[in-house]
């Protein structure tokens, strides 16, 4: 199998790389040369401390080489506030791994999305995870006690170092997001495809916390212009009861909503209106149309809130990963000794 990989990517290497210069190719080779132990999967106990995964950074417009577990450590300084519980941290460092992971083994698969330049991954938020270093991170926490947060987050990570999930032995596409509606989503429901450990299970912790619900209100005119200029032949003859019907996932998200002649997914709607979660309801009232939305990110896998609330009523880090991800197991990447 490596053998047919490794022709795979000379082939694609001689069609593409033709016009890239010598030296972002031996870019390429180098970081491809990084540790996979046997067979193409990613698999425990098979890397070697420390390697280095490339990053596209978005911000310098650069692929770089980073320690994995240093670039954990910026992944966690991006995506979690540092006031969360320690526990909580330590359930983002290893779903954080799980993710990056996912993508290298999607990486060494020979999937490398353009966006990456050729790298593992890329600093996107919007495309793979945000990062920020830890020393850039710093200077925008209080400074009373921003070493206090740069402990925290070095021994939520050192703590779990190499940690990550799997399920079938196979590495856990471990999603994220900030807060649930008080139930997480089915991946299915989301994306269209199923994976036995993205279950909807329950997030209640999350219900009533801060941030939990947010409205947006648009003027009926404007309401129908962003619809009409995703869906032209649009007609709405009655407002009052231009929606005349919502489906919902089992996660509480809208699924389908119809909208006058046309019907709509939820991650439609969201996207049309910069809502904060498909968990919504509309109402209509003095020529306004108001969603008032619960939670606030795509809903599948792991809430970041309902992490922390779980981890302030003493839950470990095992557990908490272990109640958002179905099924899973915890192992860990490096060779022991
Ligand atoms: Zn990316």
């Amino acid at each position: 199998m490596r053998k047919i990989i490794a022709v795979f990517i000379i082939i694609v290497l001689t069609i593409f790389a033709v016009p890239m210069t010598i030296s972002s190719v031996f870019r390429l080779t180098e970081n491809k040369a990084e540790p996979i132990a046997d067979g193409d999967a990613i698999t425990a106990g098979s890397f070697s401390q420390p390697f280095s995964i490339s990053v596209w950074n978005t911000e310098t417009n650069k692929v770089e080489n980073i320690e994995f577990e240093e670039y954990i450590t910026g992944v966690l300084a991006g995506e979690m506030p540092p006031t969360y519980s320690i526990e909580a941290l330590k359930a983002q460092a290893v779903a954080a791994r799980s993710f990056i992971l996912s993508k290298a083994e999607d990486y060494f698969s020979g999937k490398i999305p353009e966006q990456h330049h050729g790298a593992m991954i890329c600093t996107d938020p919007g495309h793979c995870k945000a990062w920020n270093k830890l020393s850039s991170a710093k200077k925008t926490w209080d400074i009373r006690y921003a070493n206090d947060y740069e402990n925290k987050i070095k021994s939520a990570v050192s703590l779990t170092s190499g940690e990550y999930m799997t399920y079938d032995n196979k590495v856990v596409k471990a999603y994220f997001y900030a807060m649930s509606s008080g139930r997480t989503e089915n991946v299915k429901d989301v994306w269209g495809v199923a994976l036995p450990y993205l279950k909807s299970v329950s997030s209640r912790e999350d219900i009533g916390s801060d941030g939990f619900e947010s409205m947006f209100t648009i003027e009926k005119d404007a309401f129908i212009q962003r619809l009409k200029a995703q869906r032209p032949n649009i007609e709405i003859s009655d407002i009052y009861s231009m929606v005349s019907g919502i489906k919902r996932t089992e996660g509480g998200g809208v699924d389908k909503i119809k909208i006058g002649n046309e019907e709509f997914s939820g991650t439609e709607i969201r996207k049309i209106f910069d809502l904060r979660s498909t968990n919504f309801d509309v109402e209509y009232k003095n020529n306004k149309v108001t969603f008032r939305v619960k939670g606030y990110g795509h809903g599948v896998g792991m809430s970041q809130n309902g992490a922390n609330v779980l981890a302030e009523s003493g839950m470990k880090y095992d557990e908490i990963l272990k109640h958002y991800y179905s099924g899973v197991s915890i192992v860990n990447l490096y060779k022991k000794g």
